[in-house]
């Protein structure tokens, strides 16, 4: 037996997901309170997923600007996602961007675009500025 939180909805439901007949395509899910979790359950036994997160970095012309956040459209296989932000770092990202640009489309064949999650141009945070923004997050605070 395993048991899972449900992360579909903010409810999370506290899943018991075990295999009948020895077979792991025979799951057993309870605790779900809807459909999804029975959905969700399942895949996270045979090909768990997740959205995939990160910050790439710039190309030298927008010296000032550090990094744009970034997320995958759909989530990554697990077992891909290292593989994935290998690729996502190696990423030098010319100005300006708009978020939802596809930064990375088809990574890999999986079907699997990643996008930017910020609109920066050339302009914003220049070098010097006192509103620059803080040197360790990509969240737009000033330092
Ligand atoms: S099982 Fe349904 S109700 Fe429960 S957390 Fe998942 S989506 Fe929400």
């Amino acid at each position: 037996m395993q048991n899972l939180t449900c992360i579909v909805c903010p409810i999370g439901c506290s899943l018991e997901v075990k295999e009948d007949s020895g077979l792991p395509e025979n799951l057993s899910i309870t605790g779900n309170r809807c459909p999804r979790g029975a959905v969700y359950a399942r895949e996270e036994i045979r090909s768990p997923k997740r959205t995939v997160t990160a910050t790439c970095q710039l190309d030298k012309e927008a010296a000032g600007a550090r990094r744009i956040p970034v997320k995958t459209a759909l989530p990554c296989p697990r077992e891909k996602i290292n593989s994935l932000l290998d690729d996502i770092y190696k990423l030098k990202v010319s100005l300006p961007v708009k978020a939802g640009d596809v930064l990375i489309a088809d990574w890999n064949g999986e079907g699997i675009d990643v996008v930017a999650t910020r609109s920066l141009d050339l302009f914003d945070n220049p070098v010097g500025s006192s509103n620059k923004s803080c040197s360790l997050h990509t969240c737009g605070m000033s330092a």
